[in-house]
C-alpha cells in the first residue's frame, strides 16, 4: 500500500509539473489528490486561494491517462464553467462542461467525447447533473470519481444552501464505483460532518486545512466618517487593487461616485447593472484599467485576482462566513495585504430584520452566525484568532502582529487587570449562578428589583463599577467571554470562572478590554459634488 501510495505521488508530482508547471503541493493538496486517486471518499476543507481545483484536477488527469475514466466535477458557478474548461484545456487536460447554457448540439458532441474516453473531467451544473436522462447516459461511462465543489451548499447548517444540491445525495446509489469527494472553503465541523451525511460518504478522509491568512491584517472599526474610514486605506494602497463592500446597491453608487470625485480610479458593481456592465467593470478590474471595485456581494464568487491588496467592508456582512469569504479575496499571492470591517449597530438590526422570513432552524444558524460577526467586530480578541476559532481551530502565539488588537491600534482600558479583576470577582461573589445582565446591574449598583430582592446590593462588589455606564460593563463582560476568562453556560448563559479566570484573579494573566466606544453618528457617504 505505501508502495502504491509512493508510486501515486510520483506520479502527481509529474502531472503537476508537465501540465500546471508546479514544482509542489500546497498544505494537504497531497493528501486530497491521493484520495482521489486511490477512491477512497473525502471532505477537504481549504481557505479561499487554498488550491482545492486542483485536489481533483490532478488526480482525474492522472486517472484519464491511466484508464480513460472521466471525473465529474459539480460546480453552482455556471458562469465560470467555461473558463475553468478552457483553462483545462490550453494545459492539455481535456475537459468540457454541460449547463442549462449549452446549445443542443454541443451537448451532442460532449456525450460524443465521453463515449470515446476523451475527457479527462466533466463540468456540470448540479441540477443539469440529476436528471435521469444524464444519470443514465453517464452511468453507462467509466466515472473514475465525483468531485463536489462548494460542497457546503449541501448543508442546511452552510451559510449558502441551495436547495439542487440536496439531491446530489443520490448520486451515490447511482455510481456506486465511483468514490465521492466534497471540497469547500467554510465548514465548521457541524456543517463538515452534515456534507459528508448528506452526500452518503463512506468512512471519508476529513482533510481540513488551516483558515489562518498570516499575510492579512484584519481591522475592525465602528463606522464613523465611512468616506474618510475607506479613503485611508485607498491611500495606502495608492495605484493598487482593492474591493470595497456595501449592503445596498445605493451606497455602491453613492461611494464609487464619491472615491471617483476623490481621484481613485474606482467602479461600481451590483446586480441591478446590466450583464453586459458588470462584466466590463470586472473585466476593467481583472485587466488593472480600475483599482477600486465598489461592490455588493454579487462580486467575487469564483474571481481569482491574485493581487488584490484590501478589502474594506463599508457595511458589515450579514455572517462570520460571509465575512471571511469576503475578506479572503485579499493577497491570494501571499504577500501582505489588508482587510478593515467597519460595523454598526444599525447593520446588525438590517440583517436581524431580514431573519424573520426563515423557517425556525436556518434562522436560528443564520441568528448565530450574524451575532458571532458582530461579537468578532466589538470583541478585544485577537481577529486571527478569532476568526480560526469560530471554524473550530486555534493558533499558537498570543500575538499576531497582523490585526489591529495585537499591533495596539485599538483604544483599551488603562488597567485591564484590575478592571478584569473586579468583574470575575463579582462573578464569583454571585457564586456563578448569573449571567450578564445581572452581574453587570450589581458592578454598576443598579437599585433594580432583581437586584435588591435577592440582597445583591450587599455584596462587596456592589457598586464597584459605578461610575461607568452598564452597557460598557456588558461590553467587558463579553470581552472577557470571548478571550476565555469566563464561560457561559446554559440555558440561562450563567456565566462560570474558567481556568484562564482563576489565572485572572491571581495576576497572572491579563485581558485585552476595549476602551468604550464614543457615540458614533448615522453616517452617509458625504457628496463631494
Ligand atoms: P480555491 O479553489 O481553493 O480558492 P484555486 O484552486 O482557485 O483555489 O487556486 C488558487 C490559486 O493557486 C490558483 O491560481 C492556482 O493555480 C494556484 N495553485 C494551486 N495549487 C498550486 C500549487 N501546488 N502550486 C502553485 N500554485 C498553485
Ligand atoms: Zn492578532
Amino acid at each position: 500500500d505505501t508502495e502504491r501510495a509512493e508510486g501515486d505521488e510520483a506520479e502527481l508530482r509529474a502531472v503537476l509539473r508537465d501540465f500546471w508547471g508546479y514544482d509542489s503541493f500546497r498544505p494537504l493538496q497531497k493528501e486530497a489528490m491521493q484520495c482521489g486517486l486511490a477512491g477512497r471518499d473525502s471532505v477537504v476543507v481549504l481557505p479561499t486561494g487554498g488550491g482545492k481545483s486542483l485536489c481533483y484536477q490532478a488526480p482525474a488527469a492522472v486517472l484519464h491517462r491511466r484508464t480513460g475514466a472521466v471525473a465529474v466535477v459539480v460546480s453552482p458557478l455556471i458562469a465560470l464553467m467555461k473558463d475553468q474548461v478552457d483553462a483545462l484545456t490550453a494545459i492539455g487536460v481535456p475537459a468540457a462542461f454541460v449547463n442549462s447554457t449549452l446549445p443542443p448540439e454541443e451537448k451532442i458532441a460532449v456525450s460524443r467525447r465521453l463515449r470515446d474516453k476523451e475527457l479527462a473531467c466533466l463540468y456540470a451544473a448540479p441540477e443539469t447533473l440529476v436528471t435521469d436522462r444524464m444519470l443514465d447516459f453517464l452511468s453507462e461511462l467509466d466515472v473514475s470519481f465525483v468531485a463536489i465543489d462548494e460542497a457546503h451548499c449541501v448543508s442546511q447548517w452552510g451559510h449558502d444552501f441551495r436547495p439542487e444540491y440536496r439531491q446530489l445525495g443520490m448520486l451515490r446509489e447511482r455510481f456506486p464505483d465511483a468514490a465521492m469527494h466534497g471540497y469547500t472553503a467554510t465548514a465548521g465541523q457541524k456543517v463538515r460532518e452534515d456534507v459528508a451525511f448528506q452526500l452518503n460518504l463512506h468512512d471519508p478522509a476529513m482533510l481540513v486545512g488551516s483558515f489562518d491568512r498570516p499575510n492579512l491584517t484584519f481591522r475592525a472599526r465602528p463606522a464613523s466618517g465611512t468616506l474618510g474610514q475607506i479613503r485611508e486605506v485607498v491611500k495606502r494602497h495608492d495605484g493598487e487593487s482593492g474591493i470595497v463592500y456595501c449592503i445596498s446597491r445605493k451606497k455602491v453608487d453613492e461611494t464609487a461616485d464619491a472615491l471617483r470625485g476623490l481621484g481613485v480610479r474606482a467602479i461600481a458593481y451590483h446586480a441591478g447593472m446590466s450583464k453586459e456592465e458588470r462584466t466590463a467593470a470586472q473585466d476593467a478590474f481583472l485587466a488593472d484599467r480600475e483599482d477600486v471595485v465598489v461592490a455588493t456581494v454579487a462580486f467575487g464568487m469564483g474571481i481569482d485576482k491574485p493581487d488584490v491588496r484590501f478589502v474594506v467592508h463599508a457595511g458589515m456582512p450579514k455572517s462570520i462566513e460571509h465575512y471571511q469569504q469576503e475578506a479572503g479575496r485579499a493577497g491570494r499571492d501571499g504577500l501582505a495585504s489588508e482587510c478593515l470591517l467597519l460595523h454598526s449597530g444599525g447593520d446588525y438590526r438590517f440583517w436581524k430584520s431580514t431573519l424573520g422570513e426563515l423557517p425556525p432552524e436556518p434562522r436560528a444558524n443564520a441568528e448565530q452566525s450574524l451575532n458571532a460577526l458582530y461579537d468578532y467586530a466589538q470583541g478585544a480578541l485577537c481577529r486571527h484568532k478569532a476568526l480560526v476559532r469560530y471554524f473550530d481551530q486555534d493558533l499558537e502565539s498570543d500575538d499576531c502582529g497582523a490585526c489591529d488588537i495585537c499591533l495596539g491600534e485599538v483604544e483599551t482600558v488603562d488597567d485591564p487587570l484590575i478592571l478584569g479583576q473586579k468583574i470575575v470577582s463579582c462573578v464569583y461573589r454571585l457564586e456563578q449562578r448569573f449571567g450578564g445582565n445581572h452581574t453587570a446591574d450589581v458592578l454598576t449598583g443598579s437599585k433594580s428589583e432583581a437586584v435588591l430582592s435577592k440582597g445583591h446590593d450587599s455584596l462587596s462588589t456592589y457598586g464597584l463599577l459605578s461610575d461607568h455606564p452598564k452597557k460598557a460593563v456588558r461590553d467587558w463582560i463579553e470581552q472577557l467571554v470571548g478571550q476565555g476568562f469566563l464561560a457561559k453556560v446554559g440555558e440561562y448563559a450563567t456565566l462560570r470562572i474558567t481556568e484562564a479566570g482563576q489565572q485572572l484573579l491571581k495576576g497572572e494573566r491579563k485581558p485585552v478590554l476595549l476602551a468604550p466606544a464614543k457615540k458614533v453618528a448615522a453616517e452617509r457617504p458625504k457628496r463631494t459634488s
